[in-house]
C-alpha cells in the first residue's frame, strides 16, 4: 500500500518538474492519479514497470507552423499540435481542436483523457488529440477553408488510417473535417479511413454528428436508471451550443425532460417552456449566430450575459458541455443547493477537481467526461469499421450500438468502482477500468 502510494507520488512530482506550466495537463494527472492506488497495489508489476511515468508521457509529440492568407491578403500564422499519446490497444484517435486557447498543456490533458475514454468504449483504438490556436469564428468560409489546407499539409505526413485518425472537437465539425479531407485526398488519394466525423457522401457515419449528446444522455440515464429514477418531468441545463449540447438537449426532449437553459462563450438563454433545440441547431450550425438571437424567435426566452452556471432557478440535472474547468468548488455548492442531484459531463474536464469533491461529498450522481461523452469517439470507431468493411450502416443500427456501448460503460464504472472498494466512486471506476486494459496491453508488449 505505502509502496503505491509513494510510488504515485513520486511520478507526480516528476510530471510536475517537467512541465510545471502546464496546469490543464496537470490537473487532468491528479484527477486520474489519485484513484489508481487500489490498481497498483494488485498488481505490483505495474510499478516494476514503471507504467505511469510512461503513461503519462506522449509517445509522440508534434508541434507545426500553419501559415495561411486571409481574405485582405494579409499572411497569417498559427501554431498547430498533435500529441500522439498512445497506440497501447490501437492507432491514435482524438478529435482536433480549433480554438485560441489551444497550446501544449491542453492538447496534452485532451489526449490523456482520450486514452481511458477511447479503452472504456471497448474499441480498438489508441489515445490522441490535436489542434490549433486558430480561431474559426468570425472567419469566412473560405479564410476556414486555407486555414485546413494548410493545416492538413503538415499533419498528413503523420496520420493514416492505420496510424492516427483524428476527428472533430470544439471549432472542427463538417465543414472543417470536409476541408481536411479535401486536402488529404489531394496529397494521398482517397483514404475514407483517415479522418471521422465525415460527411455523409464522403464515408462518414450516420448517428456520429448525434453521437456525444446522444451517448451523453444514454449514459445519464443509465445512471439514473440504478437509482430508480428517469429524466421524465426533470428540468436539466446543459451548457455551450455546440455539437454535443444540441444532441444532448434533443435526447433529453425526448426521453422526457425539459431542458431550461443553454449558453454560448458570451451568455446563456433561459426558457422555461424548453429550449427549442431546431432554432438553436440553425442559429448555430447553419447561421453561425450567437445564441442571444433566440429571444427575436421565442418570447418565452431571455437572454442574460455571463455564466449560465450563475442561473438562478431550480434544476435537478446538469450537462455541462461546453469546455474545461467551467464548474469550479464554489459553482458546484450552488448546484447543489439549487436541488441538482446528478452531473454528467459532455464536455472534456469541465468541472475542476474541487467541484468533484463537492459532488462525491454530498452524494450528487456524477458521471465523469471520460465515461460520459464517450459516445463520439466510440462512433467515431464505427465509422472505422465501416470504412475498412466500405458499408454504411443504418442510423438505427449505430444508434443502437451507441446504447449498448454507452450501457456497457457505464456498467464497467459501477462494476469495477465495487471490485476496487470505492462503491459508486464513478471517478475511480472509469480511471481504473480504462486504465486496466491499457496497463495489461503495455505490460504485455515490453517496455517499447
Ligand atoms: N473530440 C471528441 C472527444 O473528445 C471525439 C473524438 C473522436 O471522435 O475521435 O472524444
Amino acid at each position: 500500500m505505502e509502496k503505491a502510494k509513494e510510488y504515485i507520488a513520486a511520478v507526480y512530482k516528476k510530471v510536475e518538474e517537467r512541465d510545471p506550466h502546464q496546469v490543464e495537463f496537470l490537473q487532468a494527472v491528479k484527477e486520474f492519479f489519485d484513484t489508481i492506488e487500489p490498481v497498483l497495489v494488485r498488481h505490483p508489476k505495474m510499478i516494476e514497470e514503471n507504467i505511469l511515468e510512461r503513461i503519462v508521457e506522449p509517445e509522440r509529440l508534434i508541434q507545426f507552423r500553419v501559415p495561411w492568407t486571409d481574405d485582405e491578403g494579409n499572411v497569417q500564422v498559427n501554431r498547430a499540435f498533435r500529441a500522439q499519446f498512445s497506440s497501447a490497444i490501437g492507432p491514435y484517435k482524438g478529435g482536433l481542436r480549433f480554438h485560441p486557447s489551444v497550446n501544449q498543456s491542453i492538447v496534452k490533458f485532451l489526449g490523456f483523457e482520450q486514452i481511458f475514454k477511447n479503452s472504456l468504449t471497448g474499441l480498438p483504438i489508441g489515445g490522441g488529440k490535436g489542434g490549433s490556436d486558430f480561431n474559426p469564428k468570425g472567419k469566412s468560409d473560405f479564410e476556414v477553408m486555407r486555414f485546413c489546407q494548410s493545416f492538413m499539409t503538415e499533419l498528413q505526413k503523420y496520420i493514416g488510417p492505420d496510424t492516427d485518425v483524428p476527428a472533430g472537437d470544439i471549432g472542427v465539425g463538417g465543414r472543417e473535417i470536409g476541408y481536411l479531407f479535401g486536402q488529404y485526398k489531394k496529397l494521398n488519394g482517397f483514404g475514407a479511413g483517415v479522418l471521422t466525423g465525415k460527411p455523409i457522401p464522403m464515408g462518414g457515419s450516420l448517428a456520429r454528428t448525434e453521437a456525444t449528446g446522444y451517448g451523453l444522455v444514454y449514459f445519464t440515464n443509465e445512471m439514473l436508471k440504478d437509482v430508480g429514477r428517469t429524466f421524465k418531468g426533470q428540468k436539466v441545463v446543459v451548457s455551450g451550443s455546440g455539437n454535443v449540447a444540441i444532441y444532448a438537449i434533443e435526447k433529453v426532449h425526448q426521453l422526457g425532460g425539459t431542458v431550461i437553459a443553454c449558453s454560448d462563450s458570451d451568455g446563456y438563454i433561459l426558457d422555461l417552456e424548453g429550449i427549442n433545440v431546431e432554432t438553436v441547431k440553425r442559429l448555430k450550425e447553419v447561421e453561425r449566430k450567437r445564441i442571444s438571437e433566440y429571444v427575436n424567435e421565442h418570447t418565452s426566452a431571455e437572454y442574460i450575459e455571463g455564466s449560465i452556471w450563475e442561473l438562478e432557478n431550480e434544476f435537478q440535472i446538469a450537462l455541462p458541455s461546453a469546455t474545461q474547468n467551467e464548474i469550479n468548488g464554489i459553482t458546484a455548492k450552488k448546484l447543489v443547493a439549487q436541488g441538482v442531484y446528478a452531473v454528467a459531463e459532455g464536455a472534456n474536464m469541465p468541472s475542476d477537481l474541487e467541484a468533484i469533491k463537492v459532488y462525491q461529498e454530498h452524494g450528487v450522481l456524477y458521471g465523469p467526461a471520460k465515461a460520459a461523452n464517450a459516445g463520439g469517439v466510440a462512433v467515431s470507431a464505427l465509422e472505422m469499421s465501416q470504412n475498412s468493411i466500405r458499408l454504411s450502416w443504418t442510423f438505427e443500427e449505430v444508434d443502437d450500438r451507441l446504447k449498448d456501448i454507452m450501457a456497457t460503460i457505464y456498467q464497467q464504472c459501477r462494476d469495477v468502482a465495487k471490485e476496487y472498494g470505492v462503491e459508486g466512486d464513478f471517478v475511480s471506476g472509469a480511471n481504473i477500468a480504462g486504465f486496466l486494459k491499457v496497463a495489461e496491453a503495455m505490460l504485455s508488449q515490453g517496455v517499447v
